[in-house]
């Protein structure tokens, strides 16, 4: 019996007829070590965000059953392109869309989930040999109608499928080459890492570096399959996501300046107003993070929302309270990750130094077994990064 591989090649892989010629020459790679290869792909380039551009241009709000039925038709651009190239290349290939596949989704237009896959045709192609190019970010819900997962959701159809399959792997190839121990566009010295766990790589990304869609790395750990993130132009190896190694290294730091600390006050108050509060944030898609009650008596909160929510956020307070006073100033906040992270106490003492040194003061802690967060009161530059990287990980 061969063993089986996924193959997930990203947006800016598929962008144009030369990179198609590269991500196909990568798939035959594998074939040809005699792999049951399944590929999953995305929309070429910006294709996805340019259908969302032209769906706008005809309606505000665009139709959701509509809006998902022409989403879904970029991955299938896709397949059926790198389909036709392997073909004339010699080789015999399938090409699924998401429901051809046997991708069963629930929940919302636009945002749902991978509900089961029914594998038998992906299974009945590889008995044949053939390769097998599946449309990334959709599938079918149970009226029989076309949903899409998200953006990004092309990464968690990869891995749901290597798990619906029981796949040796699962390979993301995108233009970046790994996972680095932080940020190499602000570190020049940031070094692609080897490994790293499912615990450590779903820190890594909630705290904002955008790699891989979480929730393929849910997915991932909970059917233990390893996800290789990895260049689809620079042959160099990439970075290998998988079981939880024991150390107390510090593998990755985060830093994101994209941040907004609110601070909201009212003499009018009732003791479930926070609550409230957050309650119809979150309803309105906004989410407060870092939030510190101050008072028992009154209205005096802080919380962290996104930078890019604000316009929403202000006109939703402004309508729904209009008698709280608002305030928000630009915060940062770093993010070291690693399992174990507690084991050396130097870690959190040498990021206290640093940041005095750098005469910054701390909002806010969070401390975890894999991993220290500072909510910082104002924006600090990159030097403090480049500092805390050069002291902790290089
Ligand atoms: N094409 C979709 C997007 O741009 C899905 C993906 O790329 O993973 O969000
Ligand atoms: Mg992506």
């Amino acid at each position: 019996m061969h063993s089986t591989v996924v193959l997930k090649f990203g947006g800016s892989s598929c962008a144009d007829n030369e990179k198609l010629n590269i991500v196909a020459n990568k798939i035959i790679e594998f074939y040809e070590l005699d792999y049951n290869v399944v590929v999953i792909v995305s929309a070429q380039g910006k294709t996805t965000d340019k259908l969302i551009q032209e769906a706008k241009e005809l309606a505000d709000v665009p139709n959701e059953r509509e809006m998902d039925v022409l989403l879904s038709s970029g991955e299938q651009m896709s397949m059926a392109k790198i389909s036709i190239l392997l073909n004339r290349l010699g080789y015999q290939t399938v090409s699924l869309t998401g429901w051809q596949a046997g991708i069963y989704t629930a929940g919302a237009y636009q945002d749902s989930k991978i509900d089961y896959i029914d594998t038998s045709r992906i299974q009945k192609e590889l008995e044949k040999h053939h390769i097998v190019i599946i449309a990334g970010f959709q599938g079918m819900n149970q009226n029989m109608d076309i949903t899409t997962l998200g953006r990004g959701g092309s990464d968690t159809t990869a891995v749901a499928v290597a798990a619906a399959l029981s796949a040796d792997e699962c390979y993301i190839f995108s233009d970046v080459a790994g996972i680095y121990s932080t940020d190499p566009h602000k570190v020049s010295n940031a070094k692609k890492l080897e490994r790293v766990s499912y615990e450590e790589m779903l820190e890594i990304s909630s705290e904002g570096a955008k790699v891989l869609h979480n929730r393929c790395i849910e997915i991932g750990k909970k059917f233990q399959i390893p996800i290789i993130a990895k260049s689809t132009f620079r042959n160099e190896e990439g970075t290998i996501i998988q079981n939880k190694i024991e150390d107390s290294t510090i593998k990755s730091i985060v830093k994101n300046d994209a941040i907004l600390r609110i601070h909201l006050t009212s003499p009018q108050y009732k003791s479930t107003m926070v609550n409230e509060i957050v309650t119809f944030c979150v309803t309105n898609g906004i989410l407060t993070q870092n939030l510190v009650n101050n008072s028992t008596d009154s209205l005096d909160i802080s919380f962290t929302i996104k930078s890019d929510k604000l316009a929403k956020f202000q006109n939703l307070i402004e309508t729904q309270y209009p008698k709280i006073e608002m305030s928000y100033h630009n915060v940062t906040r770093i993010a070291m990750i690693g399992f174990g992270i507690l084991n050396n106490e130097n870690n959190l003492k040498e990021l206290m130094n640093i940041l005095a040194q750098n005469n910054t003061d701390i909002a806010c802690m969070e401390v975890s077994e894999s991993k220290i967060a500072v909510l910082l009161n104002q924006t600090v530059s990159d030097v403090v990064l480049e500092q805390l990287h050069q002291k902790l990980i290089s």
